[in-house]
């Protein structure tokens, strides 16, 4: 069984990663891909503005339906810092038969180097990288003993980020279809984001 990890802060979770996951699942033949809101990311630096709570309810309710696509609340369980490498180890463990992986945007393959414990990560598990407007997507940018770690697959460029979409709402723009529709309707039910 082949599995896809689509790790994300997900505050909310868009289009653009659905699609990302979409391609990555029809690249490497998965049989699923399972989205995991982190607890506090790594690399950020602000809090996010969803509690995990609605980050996950949101996950929740944009996989709805498809059976090939779950969440996964690993890193919200386990609680602290989730760092990718722990994340995996654990996953290797306790699902010793299935053949995972990781698939991140091309800003995150840009930072690939930077991530904790990396060289001993990529020996774990393989990534599958997808372009996003405004990063380059290359092997050649990547150092040498990282490129067998990483394929790169095909998607339509999707200039959405959580980021993005958060500051719409901030300004009173709608966000209908950057988001999927129950994801819509559970940030305007429960007013954040400025609703
Ligand atoms: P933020 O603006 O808060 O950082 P984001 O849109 O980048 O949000 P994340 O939750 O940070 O979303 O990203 C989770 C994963 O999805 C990362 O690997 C990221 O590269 C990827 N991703 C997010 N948006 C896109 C997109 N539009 N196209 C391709 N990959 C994406
Ligand atoms: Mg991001």
């Amino acid at each position: 069984m082949k599995v896809g990890i689509m790790g994300g802060t997900f505050d909310p979770i868009h289009i653009g990663h659905l699609i990302a996951a979409q391609c990555a699942y029809e690249h490497a033949g998965l049989d699923e891909v399972w989205f995991m809101p982190t607890n506090v990311p790594p690399h950020k630096q602000h809090a996010p503005k969803a509690t995990s709570q609605q980050r996950w309810d949101m996950v929740c309710c944009a996989v709805e339906g498809q059976a090939h696509f779950l969440p996964f609340d690993m890193e919200l369980k386990k609680g602290g810092v989730s760092y990718t490498f722990d994340t995996v180890s654990l996953l290797r463990k306790e699902h010793p038969s299935i053949h995972f992986y990781y698939i991140i945007g091309a800003d995150m393959v840009q930072y690939l180097p930077k991530w904790y414990k990396i060289d001993e990560l990529v020996q774990l598990i393989s990534f599958i990288g997808l372009g996003r407007p405004g990063y380059t997507l290359e092997m050649g940018q990547l150092p040498a003993s990282l490129r067998h770690a990483v394929q790169l697959a095909e998607m339509p460029l999707i200039e959405i980020s959580s980021t993005a979409i958060r500051q719409r709402k901030a300004e009173g723009k709608s966000i209908r279809h950057l988001v999927p529709d129950r994801v819509y309707d559970y940030i305007e039910g429960n007013g954040f984001y400025g609703s």
